[in-house]
């Protein structure tokens, strides 16, 4: 399906001159995606964050402490390390103005007589370092003879790295994959390229990769607006492509009778927030085009109860609902919240997950098939092929952005045009809900529900573990339940894993083993759901545990949560985590643990989060302060990083590219014009053509 155009791009990096299995293996590791191997295309779009500029030749004498500099002059000796000795090799050379002395060390004699001959005119750049007062380089990076001056690269790129990889193999890497790039067909509006001012696609490419000054590396630069817009528009398409299907088939509207939804005892009152949110959905489900709608609410906002009446309006009116979550933890604590509610107004609630042994799973199954399953709730399982709807009304995502555009599409698959809700806790900015989602109807729950005691949080340095420990105790002593959140470990799973499990080592013997309780990923689901219970019941009060908890875990109880290495974490996570406590009505507090110094951004990372319970607010400051692409903190964010763009920098080529999007889908659903066909390269080079399959799809 892919256009043989880009065969060459999406060839693996190992059909490239000088990439063998052992350089492949680094460039996966800095370029490709999950368990991917590096293709030349990932090459292609490493995009360079500085540049290297080796024009400043002010003669030896002049060469300024720690600058770049080319200088050329004659060599004039060598001398030697005496053998087996770790004592540099000095090359001394000299110009009209000064004596430069090289150095280096461990090299080979006879590499450095054949580079630095005497006698001989060269050319050598590196970094500029004045050694008891004398000029000198050590390592240069570059040697070459006077005469081949010309082949010194004037202006290099700089590119975030790996450990093992050098900066000369990997721009050799890219030259190579540089003479891959076609000419593209046109897929941009020729009004707006002229109007933009955009360079070709190819040169875009080369200008990102062969920067002659600072300006190109400017987000402004004609290049890389366009690279942005490219990947924007491929973004909006195939958003505005499963958009224009979810719409295209109609919606049946849902006629609630308030039978069930009368009779369900809430033991409260809802918020006005949550009143309006069901409003909005009750009324999107009324008409005849498919609901798609996303509920944002801060963590603790009520989002669940919102959905348990937008499912049994559903249900009144002969339907089937499902909501699905993005873990069996969650997808369990739904279940035992709306089981509880929903089934003393006659609703029968079903739970199905990974983890149902087969034989209820067959029986669920036929439950769900013959429609006497009235709400089903697990994870993904709910949309395994083998799970058929008797006739399925409405979907809920709950925590959206855990699930790619590619699921969205499947689990809607299921039912004749269910209505679809997805429920977010990671607040996320207007702006970026456009970019990641299009132009989905929202709904904010704003307002927390009364009677909510605001979290107290501070911010305690690693070396005062001892004082946190104390206070643990004495929360203890007063029958208060806490958590301890274990550092993420990026680089390893098992390091998280056995960081936690020291900890709860150290915890259990510090304030009493039969106090701690311990939870983490790797645990079967039986022993996670026992040490959930273990303290939801009160048999342990500490719970040590890994991120495992970050989304929707509800033990009102809990009033203190600890976590550790607090500045390893996005502050959009943190925020959640914080939300963990802070559910019940006593007052609650958030102890976050650092290991300082913390840079400039660290300490105002967590100053947001002291002086702030307001996710949004959280969500708009971390936007500033890390950028988009870490937002919604790093692991299984559903939400592709950008290359190119950024929104800070490029939002007005964002809306652009809605708009485009918008009109493109109006014009030729199925992309079969000859723009169309250019479009979908487009979507096969920024890999959003998951919404290709959908076309044509009936
Ligand atoms: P989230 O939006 O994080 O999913 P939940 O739906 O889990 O929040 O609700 C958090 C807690 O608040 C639950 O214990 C729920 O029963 C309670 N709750 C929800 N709505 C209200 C309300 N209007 N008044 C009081 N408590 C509420
Ligand atoms: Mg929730």
């Amino acid at each position: 399906m892919r256009p043989a155009l880009l065969d060459p791009l999406f060839a693996p990096v190992t059909t490239l001159a000088g990439i063998g299995p052992k350089l492949a293996k680094l460039l996966a590791r800095l370029l490709a995606r999950d368990d991917d191997e590096a293709r030349v295309i990932d090459l292609l779009f490493h995009t360079p964050n500085a540049l290297i500029d080796r024009r400043l030749k002010p003669g030896i004498a002049h060469l300024p402490e720690g600058a770049i500099v080319t200088v050329e002059g004659r060599v004039d000796r060598h001398q030697k390390a005496p053998p087996r000795s770790n004592a540099p090799t000095r090359v001394y050379l000299h110009d009209d103005t000064d004596e430069l002395m090289l150095t280096f060390f461990h090299a080979k004699s006879d590499w450095l007589d054949r580079a630095l001959p005497v006698g001989e005119d060269v050319v050598v750049s590196g970094r500029a370092e004045w050694f008891n007062g004398r000029p000198s380089m050590v390592h240069p990076d570059y040697i070459v003879p006077a005469a081949e001056s010309h082949t010194l690269p004037e202006v290099e790129p700089v590119y975030p790295m790996t450990g093992g990889l050098s900066a000369k193999v990997l721009r050799r890497s890219i030259e190579n994959a540089e003479a891959r790039i076609p000419d593209f067909p046109d897929w941009i509006d020729a009004e707006i390229v002229r109007r933009q001012g955009f360079p070709t696609l190819k040169d875009a490419l080369l200008t990102l990769h062969n920067p002659r000054d600072e300006t190109d590396l400017d987000p402004q630069s004609p290049a890389r607006r366009r690279l942005a817009y490219d990947e924007f528009l491929a973004g909006q398409l195939s958003l505005a492509l499963v958009r224009s299907r979810m719409r295209r088939a109609k919606g049946r509207p849902v006629h609630p009778t308030g039978a069930l939804s009368g009779k369900v005892a809430l033991p409260f009152s809802l918020t006005a927030g949550q009143n309006e949110a069901i409003a909005a959905i009750l009324a999107d489900m009324g008409k005849e085009t498919r609901m798609l709608r996303m509920l944002q609410g801060d963590v603790g906002s009520g989002k669940t109860v919102v959905g348990l009446m937008a499912m049994l309006a559903v249900v009144e009116d002969g339907g089937q609902a499902a909501l699905m979550a993005p873990t069996e933890i969650l997808a369990r604590q739904h279940f035992d919240g709306i089981a509880a509610l929903a089934e003393s107004a006659g609703v029968t609630v079903r739970l199905l997950t990974g983890k149902t042994k087969a034989k209820d799973r067959r029986l669920i199954e036929a439950e769900i098939a013959d429609g006497s399953a009235n709400i089903v709730i697990g994870t993904h399982a709910l949309f395994q092929d083998n799970v058929n709807y008797h006739d399925l009304r409405l979907v809920i995502v709950d925590e959206q952005h855990r699930f790619g555009v590619h699921q969205r599409l499947k689990l809607t698959a299921k039912g004749a045009a269910p209505h679809l809700l997805v429920m977010t806790a990671t607040p996320i900015p207007r702006t970026l809900v456009l970019a990641a989602f299009g132009d989905m109807d929202v709904s904010n729950l704003t307002e927390k529900p009364a009677g909510r005691k605001p979290i107290q949080t501070v911010t305690i340095p690693l070396e005062r573990i001892g004082d946190v420990v104390g206070r643990l105790r004495e929360a203890l002593t007063q029958g208060k339940k806490s958590y301890w959140i274990c550092p993420l470990v990026e680089e390893s799973e098992a390091v998280e894993l056995m960081s936690a499990e020291e900890r709860f080592e150290t915890l259990a013997k510090a304030l009493g083993p039969e106090h701690v309780g311990l939870i983490h990923g790797r645990m079967s689901s039986a022993d996670k759901d026992a040490a959930m219970e273990d303290f939801k019941a009160g048999r342990t009060r500490l719970l040590v545990a890994t991120t495992v908890v970050e989304v929707g875990v509800d033990v009102p109880d809990a009033t203190i949560i600890v976590i550790e290495h607090a500045e390893r974490f996005g502050l959009a996570q943190l925020h959640q985590l914080r939300g963990r406590v802070g559910r019940g009505d006593e007052a609650s507090s958030c102890i976050l643990l650092y290991k300082g110094p913390l840079s400039e951004t660290g300490r105002a990372r967590l100053s947001v989060l002291r002086e702030s319970n307001d996710g949004f607010r959280i969500a708009e400051e971390d936007l500033k302060l890390r950028g988009e692409g870490e937002l919604l903190g790093t692991r299984q964010s559903g939400i592709p990083g950008f290359r190119f763009a950024s929104l800070e920098a490029h939002g007005d080529i964002l809306a652009l590219a809605r708009k485009d999007a918008a009109y493109v889908v109006n014009k030729d659903a199925e992309l079969m014009g000859e723009r169309g066909q250019a479009l979908r390269t487009l979507l096969y080079l920024f890999r959003r053509d998951e919404a290709i399959r959908y076309l044509n799809a009936g």
